[in-house]
């Protein structure tokens, strides 16, 4: 499969699909608090999207049953929401995805539920800070390794471990395009130049132990090997000649 280059028509619904998905993530982490079960942030996520004229794009999406991914503490990714309470202390990771006239926006953060341990809070700053490292070079005419460095050498930094297993990618007409972008650097490995006009989703998954990872026999909940925190952080991005235009843009990004 090719990489894709959009056109300026394309870029422009990208970037209202880009604004849905944030919007949708903003809705989410405003109802995390200790009490709330993750089917009701589920349903409200799958309500603001419908009525901003899109489609959830993760329901459906290969079997999975929602509109949002809510993975809390030790789970990385692909959590699915359910009857379980949000509980003060816990770390929740928000993932999200909107199809706007054929195009995708796929966002995700983690949010503290009430309050945290400082360690949580500290690991959850960095993912997010891995993010913004990354996409420092993510330009023309660098590759997308030079983005997974700036991840890694981030993370790694300040004690954290990258997870291998599940990588960012090309976005766009399909939520996963053409390049994997990995949050990690694979040695004696080729790896793609960044072309204007590539729209990709950046998204550190960051764990406080180490990256192994397991999945739940549900099939989807991908939790740390270690039992350890985990947190994500992702915006789908859009490269340029000068700093990358982040699609997924929100007030509390
Ligand atoms: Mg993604």
């Amino acid at each position: 499969m090719a990489i894709v280059i959009k056109s300026d028509r394309e870029i422009e619904l990208m970037r209202q699909a880009g604004r849905i998905a944030a919007g949708a993530r903003s809705v989410a982490r405003q109802m995390v608090e200790p009490g709330v079960t993750t089917k009701a942030i589920n349903k409200e996520v799958f309500h603001f999207i419908k009525k901003s004229g899109a489609e959830p794009t993760f329901l459906g999406y290969g079997g999975f049953p929602a509109s949002v991914c809510i993975s809390i503490n030790d789970q990385v990714i692909h959590g699915i929401p359910g009857s379980r309470k949000l509980a003060e202390g816990d770390i929740v990771s928000i993932d999200v995805g909107a199809t706007y006239k054929g195009f995708v926006g796929d966002c995700a953060m983690t949010v503290p539920c009430g309050q945290c341990g400082d360690e949580a809070l500290r690991l959850i700053a960095a993912t997010r800070q891995s993010f913004f490292e990354g996409i420092k070079f993510a330009r023309h005419g660098n590759r997308v390794s030079d983005i997974s460095a700036g991840v890694q050498n981030y993370a790694e930094s300040q004690g954290y471990s990258l997870v291998r297993d599940y990588v960012g990618h090309g976005v766009g007409a399909k939520m996963h395009e053409d390049p994997e972008v990995p949050n990690y650097v694979q040695k004696g490995r080729g790896s793609p130049r960044l072309v204007r006009g590539m729209t990709i989703a950046v998204e550190p998954m960051v764990n406080a132990g180490g990256w192994e990872v397991k999945v739940l026999p549900d099939g989807w909940t991908v939790l740390t090997a270690d039992g350890s925190l985990s947190a994500h952080y992702e915006n789908s991005i859009l490269i340029t000649d000068g700093e990358a235009e982040i699609l997924t843009m929100a007030d509390d990004l």
